[in-house]
């Protein structure tokens, strides 16, 4: 199949190589440039968004927020020019598997189905680790029949891939996801900076809790991110926090109150203010050893 991959940073480089790798023939873009090793896999490079969707019958976007999604698709040199350029009547498909705003997906999937192409809206969880290892979990909002067209593709990204239900489902999942991530790390880094402060050696103490009720995926990858102070992305914990304000955003338009994640974006933000926007997001962490005034 001719595949479009728009967005080609942490997740969307080793994404569109596990898709050349599985037999179909890539078209690229992405504002940062195309990596030189996803051309020498033989993938072709194009000028704009409009120009992948020249050529593709499936379009992949892998973008940081909802408004590069929407100047993407929607904008001058956008997607929507190449659908509308495109002479072939194939029916051509909007595959979004970025974090973004789901009543904007709704919005985005209605625009790109009255020029009568499907939309999919098909976030991941997973990190780089899964990225690069095509171990993904993956998210769907689609109709069936439209997930049926989508899945195989999906197959060579990710391992777990759940149908949710119609348009932006996917991202309504994926905000939960990124309600128990925050909230988790927080949690691990408030038990081991606590742990660390009473004397106890934090390695040790996620070794024994690795074995019990609060182990978890979490505390094996990110406590030791934390213990280590290892904090290269990962991922970025200003993009945590956009997902973060995407949950408020959505919780305010259902009038419900999410106390914790308010609490735990106001972390991030108290991070992003100290210079850790580029860090990964266990390094809030850092906020709360000054807090304590010790470091693990
Ligand atoms: P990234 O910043 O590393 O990559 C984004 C890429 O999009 C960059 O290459 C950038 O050049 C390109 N881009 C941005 N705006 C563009 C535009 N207008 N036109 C063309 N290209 C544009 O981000 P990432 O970490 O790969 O994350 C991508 C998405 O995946 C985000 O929504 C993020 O929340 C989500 N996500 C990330 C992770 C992670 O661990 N990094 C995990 C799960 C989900």
């Amino acid at each position: 199949m001719q595949i479009g991959f728009i967005g080609l940073g942490i997740m969307g480089k080793p994404m569109a190589a596990h898709l050349v790798r599985g037999g179909h023939r890539l078209f690229l873009h992405s504002r940062s440039g195309v990596p030189q090793d996803l051309r020498d896999m033989g993938g072709q490079v194009c000028a704009s968004p409009r120009e992948v969707a020249q050529y593709a019958s499936m379009i992949i976007t892998m973008l940081p927020r909802t408004a590069d999604v929407e100047q993407v698709l929607f904008g001058p040199e956008g997607v929507v020019q190449g659908i509308e350029d495109k002479e072939v009547s194939e029916r051509q498909m909007v595959v979004d598997m970025s974090t973004v705003s789901p009543s904007e997906t709704r919005k985005f999937a209605a625009r790109i189905n009255q020029l009568d192409c499907d939309y999919v809206d098909a976030p991941v969880s997973g990190g780089e680790v899964g990225a690069r290892e095509a171990t993904l979990t993956i998210m769907v909002g689609a109709e069936e029949n439209v997930f049926r067209k989508v899945s195989p593709v999906l197959a060579l990204m990710g391992k777990t891939i759940t149908r949710i239900g119609g348009a932006g489902t996917g991202q309504i999942c994926k905000a939960a996801n990124q309600i128990v991530a925050a909230l988790t790390i927080e949690g691990v880094a408030e038990a081991l900076l606590f742990a660390s402060k009473a004397g106890a050696d934090p390695a040790r103490v996620r070794d024994a809790l690795m074995g019990g009720f609060a182990g978890s995926r979490i505390l094996e990858v990110h406590g030791e991110r934390m213990i280590r102070h290892a904090f290269s992305p990962g991922f970025r914990m200003e993009l945590h926090q956009k997902d973060l304000d995407i949950v408020l955003a959505e919780a305010q338009t259902l009038g419900m109150s999410l106390p914790n994640t308010v609490a735990t974006r106001g972390l991030f933000a108290t991070g992003i203010a100290d210079g850790s926007a580029m860090q990964d997001s266990s390094a809030i962490v850092q906020v709360l050893e000054r807090m304590a005034g010790h470091t693990i």
